[in-house]
């Protein structure tokens, strides 16, 4: 008893040796040592931000910022000098001594054994970002002078090791200057264009002026920082150059400006797609307050808009937690959310107030809206009604539009195709009759239709084809009367003669008054069965796919040419009958697909016979 008593009331602390700690922060932390350069330069830039704010409360003058970093070749030294506010001894042992330090056990405490990848992004979120210099370098040395009164210039210097040195020194300027003694193995740090590239990449956009080696090389423009009503349209392009040089211009763009209950800013482009699937254009650099931390921000992105270029800024998103924590993140999902509802509002907008714009990025973007509204409840609640369709009458139409404009001859229905040439007759049996088509072209579209049926079943889309929509039919016209000799209705009689004579058990048949007399016949298609195989087809199957049964010939009862069959059959005219009954089902089939050879054949010879006929009565 006394033993696991003895067990259960221990407790004790895990102990960390210091020394332990430069040799893990070098080896494990950081994957990539020339993020070095990044937490370097950053740090000059917090000194540099920091001197101006104190200037500015106790009425003083700050001299403009500016971060140098200088190579020394023979001595094989890096410098990176700042005119910001410097430090003295004591704030060198409080931040770079202690701080630092205790900031790395916390780290190893919380975070060993994790995956490594993940903590590459660290550094400066956890006091250690200075002590990447260590990754580099043999030998690290500080020399500052404070911006305080009376000041005493030192120098601190340290091998790596837990040990530091300390002394006093002259220098003459407030600022601070980090001198980094390159080791052996990161030799490629001491060249001026390597250098020069990593500073482009990691500060390019930080407002203050960098130089390697005498020479200005960054840009210092964040056009994100800026009020969205202070940038004309020039800058956004310009922008969007210098983060993608040689990019076609963009479409639009949304600048995101957010202080308040979070703080992001950005501009993401709508970029122009060179084709459909041009999907993996998208690149959303991120940034954390102007410097440069990964070259795509995927995880604030939603999903769906992988398209979208550009920029963001998120200084307090938590770089320091794996991957599937921070798409969980409450702030990553917020500035998720926030984006999404950017982007519909802009959409809107568009719509709304320019519209022939909207028409024509729609062409590049529709794809990924429609897309998202599928994966985002929230963005299909908000966009629904800028969904725009090419439309039979020349312009295009949202679905509201369309409904609007077609109440009194199709209600709640839409009436769409999905081939201009193959439909092109029934697209001109709807426009006889003043009746809308809308055009559906990219392959999603099947798949989208289905999508806004179910979010909302109380409008039905039909292909201007379809056997389930009488769009085509005037049920007032179909004659009712009964002929007292066999007890039969025109209709009824049309569509035994049509059984008879086609002699097809597989196809349906059908007669009815369409709107248009113009045509004897048309054959329609059932809906399921187009959509199964336009869906098929996108996916590259065609096994299963019913083939004819799906037809249904319709015979337009109000057609002269088919009065005409009805009369000669009551004088039992036989052959002429089954020859016009073959002539109309050709014509029918050939607006809905091409013939076959065989099909083909015969068409011609009773084509033939019917000039035959036709000759011998002139
Ligand atoms: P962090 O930047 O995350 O605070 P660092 O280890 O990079 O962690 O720096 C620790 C502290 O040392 C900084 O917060 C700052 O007070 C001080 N410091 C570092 N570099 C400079 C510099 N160039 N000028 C003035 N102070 C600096």
């Amino acid at each position: 008893m006394s033993t696991s008593q003895a067990t259960n009331d221990i407790q004790g602390e895990i102990s960390i040796h210091t020394e332990n700690i430069l040799p893990i922060i070098k080896k494990w932390l950081y994957s990539e040592h020339e993020i070095f350069v990044r937490e370097l330069v950053s740090n000059a830039f917090d000194a540099i931000k920091k001197r101006q704010k104190i200037a500015v409360v106790d009425s003083i003058e700050a001299p403009v910022g500016r971060i140098e970093l200088k190579i020394d070749e023979a001595a094989k030294t890096i410098t990176i000098s700042d005119n910001g506010l410097g430090m003295d001894s004591e704030e060198i042992q409080k931040y770079i001594n202690q701080i630092a330090f205790s900031g790395a056990e916390d780290f190893v405490t919380k975070y060993q054994g994790k995956d490594k990848d993940d903590s590459s992004q660290i550094i400066g979120h956890f006091g250690l970002g200075f002590y990447s210099s260590f990754m580099v370098s043999d030998i690290v040395e500080i020399t500052s002078l404070s911006y305080k009164q009376d000041a005493v210039a030192i120098n601190w210097s340290c091998d790596g090791s837990t040990k530091f040195y300390l002394k006093e020194t002259v220098k003459d300027t407030v600022g601070t200057d980090i001198v980094l003694h390159i080791s052996e193995e990161n030799g490629e740090y001491l060249h001026e264009a390597r250098l020069t590239e990593l500073v482009k990449r990691y500060a390019n956009f930080l407002p203050v002026e960098i130089l390697v080696n005498g020479k200005t090389v960054n840009d210092q423009n964040p056009l994100w920082i800026k009020q969205p009503n202070e940038v004309t349209d020039e800058e956004y392009l310009d922008f969007y150059q210098k983060l993608f040089p040689f990019s076609p211009p963009p479409l639009f763009w949304i600048h995101l400006n957010v202080d308040y209950p979070f703080n992001l800013k950005g501009i993401l482009y709508f970029p122009k797609l060179l084709h459909e699937l041009d999907s993996h254009k998208g690149q959303v650099k991120l940034f954390c307050q102007q410097v440069f931390v990964t070259e795509n921000a995927k995880d604030i992105i939603p999903e769906f808009m992988t398209l979208l270029q550009g920029a963001v800024d998120c200084p307090d998103i938590p770089l320091n937690v794996s991957r599937s924590y921070l798409q969980n993140d409450p702030y990553v999902q917020k500035i998720s959310k926030h984006i999404v509802k950017k982007i519909a509002d802009k959409l809107n907008e568009l719509y709304k107030k320019d519209k022939a714009s909207y028409e024509k990025y729609w062409e590049d973007i529709h794809p990924f809206i429609k897309f998202g509204m599928m994966n985002n409840t929230e963005f299909y609640d908000k966009v629904k009604d800028c969904v725009i369709f090419k439309s039979s009458l020349g312009d295009s139409v949202s679905i509201p539009e369309y409904l609007e404009r077609n109440k009194e001859k199709s209600e709640n229905t839409v009436i769409y195709s999905t081939n201009k040439e193959q439909q092109a007759t029934y697209i001109s049996l709807c426009k006889d009759q003043g009746l809308e088509v809308i055009f559906l072209n990219a392959f999603i579209d099947t798949h989208f239709i289905q999508f806004l049926e179910s979010k909302d079943s109380t409008i039905k889309y039909v292909s201007v084809d379809s056997s389930v929509s009488d769009h085509l039919v005037d049920k007032e016209k179909d004659s009712q009367i009964v002929d007292p000799a066999d007890n039969k209705t025109e209709n009824e009689k049309l569509e035994t003669l049509f059984k008879t004579t086609l002699k097809n058990d597989a196809l349906k048949i059908e007669v009815k008054s369409l709107k248009s007399d113009s045509l004897p016949a048309v054959v329609l298609q059932s809906e399921y069965s187009r959509r199964f195989k336009e869906m098929s087809a996108m996916m590259n199957r065609s096994a299963g796919v019913p083939a004819f049964d799906d037809f249904t010939l319709v015979i337009n009862s109000s057609n002269p040419v088919v009065k005409n069959i009805l009369k000669l059959n009551s004088e039992l005219k036989t052959n002429d009958v089954e020859l016009l009954c073959q002539y109309v089902y050709d014509l029918a089939m050939m607006s809905q697909k091409q013939l076959t050879g065989e099909q083909m054949q015969a068409f011609m010879a009773r084509s033939n016979d019917v000039l035959k006929k036709l000759t011998e009565k002139l």
